[in-house]
């Protein structure tokens, strides 16, 4: 697997965006917002493997410390899910988020089976597909909070398009699998009901994919720590804008 590293980057937030949120608490006598941030896959059952023969899980973990570290510079409480890739089973998952305000899923994507190519990759014979790329976003309309989670949804996709990153335009397409209805189709959020994080919760939910990995350029961009930065960045600003807003 790639070594991967994480990002020093000299760029924060500017003081007074903390303090200012932090008055925004104070004045509204809320508690502080409290962000579950789940890990997904687990060591044992790793989820996607890339052009390169690497593991999903090992992207997730990676973004999602950089999320978290994102969240928390903002005044954000954070709660990580699946940190250590031991966890149990799915339904654990929002049930050690329960009590938090918002539930964000961290994933990486894949495509369809049958639009795999083979290609030798140092030497091992491996699989990939370079026709589709980009970010989603996935809520449930069985989620017993779908308006914020698809203001979330789409804040976040807003805010990684203003950044610069590519929402994905295919998850309705059939020749790209399941089609999936669009909920925000500009930024790149779609219905996905069943999925056991999102509805099996009493939390607004969002499950984010932030590239496909078997798309052999977009995997080194996911790999490469500033775009990490940048792209977690733009993430704990899209959370702490919609959860602010409600
Ligand atoms: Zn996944």
């Amino acid at each position: 697997m790639p070594a991967r590293r994480t990002a020093t980057c000299a760029r924060r937030p500017p003081p007074w965006a903390v303090f200012t949120l932090g008055l925004l608490v104070s004045h509204s006598g809320l508690h502080a917002v409290e962000v579950s941030v789940d890990v997904g896959h687990t060591l044992a059952a790793h989820g996607a493997t890339s052009a390169r023969g690497a593991h999903e899980f090992d992207f997730n973990l990676v973004l999602a410390r950089q999320l978290i570290g994102q969240l928390a510079e903002r005044g954000l409480r954070v709660r990580p899910v699946n940190l250590d890739g031991l966890i149990e089973s799915l339904v654990a998952r929002p049930q050690q988020a329960t009590g938090s305000d918002f539930f964000i899923a961290v994933h990486h994507d894949s495509v369809h089976a049958d639009l795999l190519q083979e290609w030798d990759w140092d030497g091992t014979i491996q699989t990939y597909s370079d026709r589709y790329s980009g970010f989603s976003l996935f809520v449930s309309r069985d989620n017993p909070d779908l308006t914020t989670s698809l203001r979330c949804a789409s804040a976040i996709g807003s805010r990684l398009r203003r950044a610069g990153f590519v929402p994905a335009m295919h998850h309705a397409n059939p020749l790209a699998g399941i089609p999936r209805q669009p909920a925000d189709a500009s930024n790149a959020v779609y219905y996905y009901d069943k999925l056991v994080v999102l509805y099996r919760t009493t939390l607004p939910a969002v499950l984010f994919e932030a590239g496909v990995i078997k798309h052999r350029a977009e995997e080194l961009a996911l790999l490469d720590p500033e775009n990490q930065w940048r792209m977690a960045d733009a993430i704990a600003t899209g959370i702490a804008a919609c959860l602010y807003a409600r």
